[in-house]
Formats: C-alpha cells, sequence, structure tokens
C-alpha cells in the first residue's frame, strides 16, 4: 500500500505574530538581546543557563523566562543565582506564546537587561513554531537523546541560529555519532553552528561563550 505523508502547516498565528512583533520592538527599544532556548525536557537548559550565568558575571546583565508546564524550580535555581527570572506556568500547553511571553516582561526589570534568555517549554515539536519576539533560536539536543532526532524533527532544526549538543561528557556511554548529527543538521541549516558541550565539566563552555558575545554585538 502506497504510504502518504500528510504536511501540517500551523499557521492560525497571525494574532501571535503581531504579538510576538511588539515583544520584539519593546525589547529593543531597551536595548536587550533575545534568546529563545528549546529542547525536549531533561536535554539540559537550565543547568546551561545556570553555567553561562555563572561564566558571564559581572560582564553581561542578564535576564531569564523560565517557561514550564508546571512548577517554578527552574525558576527558584535561576533566582539562587542572582538574575532577575520569571516562571511562566502553561497549565498544560506545551509551548510558549507571545502573550505569555508579554506578561512576563511586565514582571522584568527591563532597564537592568542586556540578555534575556527565555527557555520554553520542553518540547522538540511546536515551540519552533511561536514567534516570541526573540532575536535568535537556540536547540539543544543532548547526547542521550540520539543523533538521528534531526530526522524525526526537522523543524526544530531548520530555523535556529545555532545548535548546542549538551551532556558530551556522557559520549563514552553513548552511541552518539556527532559527525552524523553535523551532516544532518547541515543538511537541514547549512548555516547553523553546531557546538558540542558539557555544562557539567565546562568543555566546549567558551564556544557557546564566543557565540553569544558575536550574537549581542551583531544585532
Ligand atoms: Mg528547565
Ligand atoms: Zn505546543
Amino acid at each position: 500500500m502506497e504510504r502518504k505523508r500528510i504536511p501540517v502547516v500551523e499557521r492560525i498565528l497571525s494574532a501571535n505574530d503581531r504579538l510576538a512583533a511588539n515583544n520584539r520592538e519593546r525589547l529593543q527599544r531597551h536595548g536587550i538581546t533575545t534568546i529563545n532556548i528549546m529542547s525536549s525536557p531533561g536535554a539540559g537548559k537550565t543547568t546551561l543557563l545556570l553555567a553561562t550565568i555563572r561564566a558571564l558575571g559581572e560582564t553581561c546583565k542578564i535576564g531569564v523566562i523560565e517557561g514550564d508546564v508546571a512548577s517554578q524550580v527552574d525558576a527558584d535555581k535561576i533566582a539562587q543565582a542572582g538574575v532577575p527570572v520569571v516562571q511562566i506556568n502553561t497549565g498544560g500547553g506545551c509551548h510558549l506564546d507571545a502573550t505569555m511571553v508579554q506578561q512576563a516582561l511586565e514582571a522584568l526589570p527591563l532597564d537592568e537587561i542586556q540578555l534575556l534568555f527565555i527557555e520554553n517549554v520542553g518540547n522538540l515539536i511546536c515551540p519552533a513554531g511561536f514567534d516570541l519576539g526573540q532575536d535568535y533560536n537556540v536547540a539543544l539536543l543532548s547526547v542521550p537523546e540520539g543523533h538521528d532526532k534531526p530526522y524525526k524533527y526537522p523543524s526544530m532544526f531548520e530555523f535556529v541560529d545555532v545548535v548546542l549538543v549538551t551532556k558530551t561528557d556522557l559520549m563514552p556511554y553513548m552511541d552518539f555519532e556527532l559527525a552524523e548529527f553535523r551532516r544532518l543538521v547541515q543538511g537541514l541549516n547549512p548555516r547553523a553552528p553546531v557546538i558540542p558541550l558539557s555544562a557539567r565539566t565546562g568543555e566546549g563552555m567558551e564556544a557557546w561563550l564566543e557565540w553569544l558575545k558575536t550574537a549581542v554585538k551583531g544585532k
């Protein structure tokens, strides 16, 4: 039997796009560079943020919006690191949208922030489809998830500005083929660099921090 694939184009989004444009304009007025971080649950988004906050220290004023279905455990961790943070609970929703981010911006001291991270809800599918007003998109894929994920979730890798392979300290225990992963990402998105790193050991963090500095300047 012939198998058919049905492309689903999610574009009931014009209202969201308008709100995202408002957010973007507001963030730009405050001179803030905004980075949307996406991955599946448990890929290490919060751990990466904590390591990034530690590494940048006083050189850059950071703010964070945490998106989760429930709880504020991640926001609590970020707050302990001493940066302003707002938790959004989507109450079951599997992605952030521009309205939620607009509300979070109300609660942040925008004049005191240069670099704003938005940690999206852990999900490799729909977060890529909703503009929030960000300048850059980052996708994380952790080593235990396997190098074949770009086959299954192409939209996550197609439009991002950089791809981070996290938890590289687990590489010796997993069958993750980095060269193959790079090949798959480059096939979908030739302009996105792939940076392998471990926030736990610090390996590769320097390349990520360099990318961030260029992103903040290049805006
Ligand atoms: Mg998290
Ligand atoms: Zn969703």
